[in-house]
């Protein structure tokens, strides 16, 4: 290294301390500061400031889930909990005896989000659009277990085994 060359070094040295320090003495003094303080002081709720397509916590619409099961079979890491019995839907019997089709019904429909990586597998196959992703985010929590969402509460569980029980079908007619 030659001596102009140690010189100059020692030039660069300083000149790039000194335009960092500048920067942060800007920040220190001049400018406003930006930190979002979360969640009261926004100037909209954060939710609706996320985009359309954020992932988010899963729902289902039990409404309109035919439980076939596609969510859970696309669930890499099987977060997703499906038991299901197939009943009647109407007991209405038509003119030449044939009764109405027999279709699925959950009576467990459980998604762990716990373990969940809102890949969004799990809604890409669904029929019926009856489980997406909401703008829904904060999960913090003390017990793991809460973060087990049950869609199907324990009165739609029960109705759903009675009506399968009083059609004579049971478990095992899966
Ligand atoms: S978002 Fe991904 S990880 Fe979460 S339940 Fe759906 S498929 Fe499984
Ligand atoms: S894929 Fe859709 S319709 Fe099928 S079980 Fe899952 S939520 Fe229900």
């Amino acid at each position: 290294m030659t001596i102009t060359q140690y010189f100059r070094n020692i030039r660069d040295g300083v000149s790039s301390t000194l335009t960092g320090m500048r920067i942060t003495f800007t920040h220190l003094v001049a400018r406003e500061p930006i930190t979002v303080q979360y969640p009261d002081r926004t100037a909209r709720p954060v939710r609706e400031m996320l985009p359309p397509r954020y992932r988010g916590h899963l729902h289902v619409d039990m409404e309109i889930c035919i439980s076939c099961r596609a969510c859970e079979s696309a669930c890499p890491i099987d977060c997703i909990t499906i038991e299901d019995v197939k009943i009647q839907k109407s007991s209405v019997t038509g003119v030449d005896g044939d009764t109405s089709p027999k279709v699925r019904e959950s009576f467990v429909f459980d998604i762990n989000l716990g373990k969940c990586m809102y890949c969004g597998l799990c809604v890409e196959p669904c029929p019926t659009g009856a489980i997406h992703h909401t703008t829904e985010f904060e999960g913090a929590t003390t017990n793991f277990r809460d973060l087990i969402f049950h869609f199907v509460t324990p009165e739609m569980a029960e109705r759903t085994l009675e009506k399968a029980k009083s059609q004579g079908f049971s478990l095992a007619d899966d």
